[in-house]
């Protein structure tokens, strides 16, 4: 068996139980691609079983830190079958969940999303990546289900030393699959869409949004990232409940294919395509350009893309956010609302609010913070593993 030695000092994290051992904590040992290791403090003593990852700056992450535990596959099944669990223990309307949330679920560098009847999975990790084959069929195995999809191309397989796979792990057939999430009907592809193919940690914001939509009567509301129209729908079914007939979402999003499915999706839940404009252009150019046109927006949404992969991005992603932030605030009729979200690990909740109220400032709009938002719980935090908490959001009510 073999074993890291960590440097004087660096056995604090793990005895908090956090997973991951940087390489400048260890002082000797090593082991192949994610292959157990015994992880010892300084001393000898015994702090956690883990995978070695011989590429990455994270260079092994725990799996147990019980001496007496086995790391083989019944011990991954059952972590498997603790996560599927918790699950069934968790508010989520919708057949399209989360089962498995990396770290936050015991299980490094694995990411399982379940599409109705298809699983979709992410191994970003040297460790998940060894394991792949016992853990297909121990997913296969707890759920009763017979599809899953690899969809192993996320950028942290690259520095992990692993090379991008995709494709059809068990089963096979359509990739483009339908799923309900509040009742609403949406289309996606396992194969092609972003992340496993939708955004599932946005869907209690999407709830949310439908529902402050229906309470405030919205009638102008602004989509922008839209993607393939989650909030796009959600603003259709809240002006639907409001009774609100004359009602206008505008989707602005970069990519011509999502905006596509924007469309397809105003259709499937029975929305009239009057009610819907879709813009494939860029958010910021948009915002400016609706600035000097002098246009107005009862409710906003601002979901961008992951500007601060890491906190080394932090200050320039800062400065987008302030950017877009101060001009969809500006675009917002007083009593209206904006949904601000940062998906930035990068960028920590207290500083992400920073931002938020520096843009307001710039604009010369105060606003109450009605609410602070994070990921559904399908995508859980957990105590020993802060970095797990990714996804902010604040809901703003422009001061009439
Ligand atoms: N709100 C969406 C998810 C948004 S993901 C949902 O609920 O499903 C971020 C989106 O931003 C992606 O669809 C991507 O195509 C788009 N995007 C990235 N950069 C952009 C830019 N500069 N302008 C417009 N859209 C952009």
């Amino acid at each position: 068996m073999k074993t890291i030695r960590l440097r004087e000092g660096k056995e604090k994290s793990l005895l908090r139980r956090h997973p991951w051992i940087f390489e400048s904590a260890i002082a000797r040992g090593g082991g192949d691609a994610g292959e157990t290791v015994r992880v010892e403090a300084a001393d000898g003593r015994f702090l956690a079983w883990a995978a070695f990852s011989p590429a990455s700056r994270i260079r092994a992450r725990a799996w147990s830190f019980d001496e007496g535990q086995r790391i083989d596959a019944a011990f991954l099944r059952e972590r498997l079958a603790r996560a599927i669990a918790a699950r069934e223990r968790l508010p989520i309307a919708s057949d399209a969940l989360r089962l498995v949330h990396g770290e936050a679920d015991g299980l490094p560098g694995l990411v399982v999303d379940r599409y109705g009847d298809t699983l979709v999975a992410q191994f970003g990790a040297a460790g998940s990546e060894r394991w792949k084959q016992p853990l297909a069929d121990a997913l296969l195995d707890l759920t009763g289900l017979d599809r899953l999809y690899e969809r192993s191309d996320a950028s942290v397989r690259g520095l992990e030393g692993l090379p991008e796979a995709t494709g059809w792990l068990r089963g096979g057939g359509p990739t483009g699959l339908t799923i309900t999430e509040h009742g609403w009907r949406l289309t996606l592809d396992v194969a092609t869409g972003h992340k496993t193919g939708y955004y599932l940690d946005q869907r209690d914001s999407r709830r949310l949004f439908a529902d402050t939509v229906a309470r405030l009567g919205s009638r102008r509301v602004l989509n922008c990232y839209s993607y393939t129209g989650g909030f796009t729908v959600a603003a259709l079914a809240g002006m639907r409940a409001a009774g609100v007939r004359d009602g206008r979402v505008t989707s602005v999003d970069s990519s011509g294919p999502a905006l596509a499915r924007v469309q397809a999706h105003v259709a499937l839940n029975g929305f009239d395509p009057a009610g819907s404009d879709c813009l494939d252009a860029d958010v910021n150019a948009t915002l400016r350009r609706f600035a000097a046109e002098g246009r107005r927006f009862d409710a906003i949404v601002l979901d961008p893309p992951k500007f601060a992969p890491t906190a080394a991005h932090a200050e320039r992603a800062a400065r987008a956010y302030k950017d877009i932030n101060r001009l969809a605030l500006g675009l917002l009729e007083p009593g209206g609302v904006l949904f601000t979200y940062s998906c930035s690990g990068g960028i920590a909740p207290d500083l992400f609010h920073k931002i938020v109220a520096g843009a307001g400032i710039d604009a010369g709009v105060d606003g109450y913070i009605v609410q602070r938002t994070g990921a559904a719980p399908d995508h859980p935090m957990t105590i020993c593993f802060p970095e797990g908490e990714y996804l902010k959001g604040l809901v703003v009510m422009r001061k009439t």
